[in-house]
This record gives structure tokens, C-alpha cells and sequence, in this order.
């Protein structure tokens, strides 16, 4: 079975709101093992509507649609539903009821127009919703020489949405696809490398129609790898993942740095901890990038305490006449490492202001130890939006190699 997400709203064909129905639904219905081949997102308009309905039913085995079941004019859903069912709305009186008993419980008259939520097309079943005027509607609609399509639509307001999938739509799933494939995801993350470089490290496994699947996506030169298995249950899916994953970190050794939601600084801070250790950071031009990651990261974890604080500097204040830029961030990392009696000092800098089309500008990183201090130098290459992010990336991957390849202490 393959399901499409129906997504309804001019606010949302516009942009002037981000359709997160779709990514939710599209997860649970992953976890029940229905895999989602098409969003589609359509604005309030009756023809639309329908052709969109039509084009579903015909090639999807489960529709969910979210949106339009609203009281007013520009609620269009049951009507369209009603049109690519070929159907009549009729009226069902427990919804109703529903309905009038929420506007008694406020103590206010129904207006006339909400019993248009009541009306549903003849061919469907309300889907109830404890929380809200709209219920939702339910279809099993046949197709000629094949088993029928199953159509839910919900309303548009998440909250509601959510609740109405758990008690209704899922246990209906579920029972319906009775030995539910299982899909499960894990994600190996990397950096260090380009995208196409990495790829071609890896043995054939990002080709398509293999078992499990390895989807490969860049962000901000933090590569991720993707494994997606489905199987009868979620132990073979786990033991799929592993075997792929281990795959995957022979071939590529240091350049996989973490697992799921894991960055960099996450890494860091846990191999710091691990060994009772403790950083301060000190950086020019990067609007204090390393700092703030390493804050952050330090917050949501056991290992927050090695952090011990960073200085962000002004470009003009940072440099003394004589130095080289070198020398200047060398110094940068060992006066950290001093004030803040850290066991490392890392420092970044000077990330020239990035203008399109400058010419490639130098900047360095530099490690402070007890045992002296060591420095990488980078050009600022790429787009000017990801330097700061690129730059405190290749610092905290230092700190990273350092830790993992250190002989003594
Ligand atoms: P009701 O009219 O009873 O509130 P409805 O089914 O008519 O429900 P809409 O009017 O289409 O739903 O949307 C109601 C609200 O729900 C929107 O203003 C928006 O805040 C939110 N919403 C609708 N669709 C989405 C979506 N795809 N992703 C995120 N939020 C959404």
C-alpha cells in the first residue's frame, strides 16, 4: 500500500503558512509501513479540489487530505469529495447533534452555517472529533479491477488532526494492512569530506531498489547518510540498519562523526566528558558561532560541563601590529585556554566579512594544548551564508581528530 498527502488552503499555496500536516502525517504513516509517494497541496478552489481528489483515488491506495472542513464559503472539501465520489452530501444527524451540543455547552445559539459541517458525501462515514465542529470523513471508494482506495479527510488545525489520527485513522490502518510492513530510519552523520567524494567511498549502496535504502543529503557540509529499512518487524529492520551502518563506517572510518541528531559540538562535548576535560573557545568573525553551538549543545547534555566559555571578539580589537595572522589566533587559543584554566583552547579567526565575488580570503583555526599549539588554515570558500557555519565546523572538527587520535595526555 502507498498513500498521497492532500494538503487544502490558499494560506498554504501562498506560503504564508508552512504545511506541517504533511511531514507529520507522512512519518506516521511511514511508522505503519504505508510509504508516501505524493504531497499535494492544493489551494480553496472547487475544480482543483476535485481534479486533486480524482488524481488520488486513481493512483494511491490511502488518501489523507487535511483542510477545508470549516464552516464557511471557502471550506471546500465535502463538496469536492461528494464531486470525485459522485455522490450526493447528505445530512447526518449524530454529527449534528455533536456539533449543537458544542455550541449549547458555550452557551450560544448554532449559527445556520455550521450545519453545513454536518453534511457529509452519502458514499462516507464521519470520522468524529472530540475537540472541534469538524468531524471528519471516512471512504472506501472501489476502483475498477483493484482493491479500493481509502480516503480520510481531517481538518486543517493540527491539534485536532493529531487526535483524530490516533483514535480513528491509525487503529483503521492498521487493522486494514493487518501484517503491516515496519519502517524504520536511522541516520550516520559525516563531515570532512565533499558530497561526491564521500559517495564515491562508499560500495554501491546508494542505488536505488537496494535493501535498506541509503539516502545521502548535505547540509551546511554536514553530510548525512540516511538508511531507511522495511521489514515484517522492527527487530529485522534494526538488525537490516546495523549490518548496513556497519558497512558504511568501515568505508568511511573518521569521517563519520555521529549517529541521528548528533552535530559536531554534541560529539565533542561527549569525548571531552568521557576523559574528564574541559574547552574554552575564542573567535573573530564568526558573530561567536562556536560559542553559541557549544552553549547550546552543552545544555542538553551530560557532558555540558567540559564547556567552559567562549570570547567573541571584534575584528579590531583582536589583532596586535605585529602579528601575523597566525600568530594572532594561535595566541587566541592559548589566552582562552589561560583565562578560562581549560585543558583546551580553540580559536577561530579572522573570518574576513564575506562579500560575493571577493577575492578568496585565508582564515586559521588553532588548537591550544598543554603540549603547545597547532594551527589549520582554510580559504573562505562557498557561499558567503554558510561561512560562519563552515568555519566553526572545521574548528570543532579539529578538536574532534585531536581527541580522537591523541596518544597522551
Ligand atoms: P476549521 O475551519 O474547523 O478550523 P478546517 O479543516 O477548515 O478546520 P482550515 O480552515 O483549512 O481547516 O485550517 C485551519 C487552520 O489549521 C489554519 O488556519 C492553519 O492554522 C492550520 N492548518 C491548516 N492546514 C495546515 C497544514 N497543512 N499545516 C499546518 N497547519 C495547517
Amino acid at each position: 500500500m502507498h498513500a498521497e498527502v492532500i494538503s487544502i488552503g490558499d494560506e498554504l499555496t501562498s506560503g504564508q503558512r508552512v504545511d506541517t500536516n504533511s511531514a507529520w502525517l507522512s512519518q506516521r504513516l511511514g511508522e505503519l509501513g504505508i510509504a508516501v509517494r505524493f504531497h499535494t497541496t492544493v489551494s480553496d478552489d472547487l475544480a482543483g479540489n476535485i481534479a486533486v481528489f480524482r488524481a488520488a483515488i486513481e493512483r494511491a491506495d490511502v488518501v489523507v487530505a487535511t483542510g477545508g472542513l470549516g464552516p464557511t464559503a471557502d471550506d471546500l472539501t465535502r463538496e469536492a469529495v461528494a464531486a470525485a465520489l459522485g455522490c450526493e452530501l447528505v445530512l447526518d444527524p449524530a454529527s449534528l447533534a455533536h456539533i449543537e451540543s458544542l455550541f449549547a455547552r458555550r452557551n450560544r445559539p448554532m449559527p445556520e452555517r455550521n450545519r453545513v459541517q454536518a453534511m457529509f458525501p452519502a458514499a462516507s462515514r464521519p470520522i468524529p472529533n472530540p475537540n472541534g465542529t469538524a468531524p471528519g470523513i471516512a471512504a472506501e471508494v472501489a476502483r475498477a479491477s483493484r482493491p479500493p482506495c481509502y480516503l480520510f479527510c481531517l481538518p486543517g488545525v493540527p491539534a485536532e488532526m493529531f487526535e483524530m489520527w490516533r483514535e480513528t485513522v491509525a487503529p483503521a490502518l492498521s487493522a486494514m494492512s493487518g501484517s503491516a510492513r515496519v519502517i524504520r530510519h536511522h541516520t550516520i552523520k559525516c563531515y570532512g569530506v565533499g558530497e561526491s567524494q564521500l559517495e564515491s567511498m562508499l560500495p554501491d549502496l546508494i542505488r536505488r531498489g537496494r535493501e535498506p535504502s541509503v539516502g545521502i543529503t548535505v547540509h551546511g557540509a554536514t553530510i548525512s547518510l540516511r538508511i531507511t529499512a522495511t521489514g515484517d518487524s522492527a527487530a529485522a529492520c534494526e538488525t537490516a540498519i546495523a549490518d548496513t551502518a556497519s558497512i558504511i563506517r568501515q568505508a568511511l572510518g573518521d569521517l563519520v562523526f555521529g549517529e541521528g541528531d548528533d552535530e559536531l559540538q554534541d560529539v565533542v562535548l561527549r569525548q571531552l566528558a568521557a576523559t574528564g576535560r574541559t574547552l574554552s573557545t575564542s573567535e573573530v568573525g564568526t558573530a561567536g558561532r562556536l560559542a553559541f553551538w557549544l552553549a547550546e549543545a552543552a545544555r542538553r547534555s551530560a557532558g555540558g560541563a567540559s564547556f567552559l566559555g567562549g570570547l567573541v571578539l571584534p575584528q579590531t580589537d583582536a589583532k596586535s601590529p605585529a602579528e601575523s595572522p597566525q600568530q594572532q589566533v594561535a595566541r587566541m587559543a592559548i589566552d582562552c585556554r589561560t583565562r578560562f584554566a581549560a585543558d583546551f583552547g580553540l580559536a577561530i579567526g579572522p573570518v574576513p566579512l564575506a562579500i560575493p565575488d571577493a577575492p578568496l580570503a585565508e582564515f586559521h583555526i588553532a588548537l591550544a594544548t598543554a603540549g603547545g599549539v597547532s594551527i589549520k588554515s582554510d580559504t573562505t570558500i562557498g557561499h558567503p551564508a554558510i561561512l560562519h557555519d563552515r568555519a566553526a565546523k572545521q574548528a570543532l572538527d579539529m578538536l574532534r581528530h585531536a581527541l580522537l587520535y591523541e596518544t597522551s595526555r
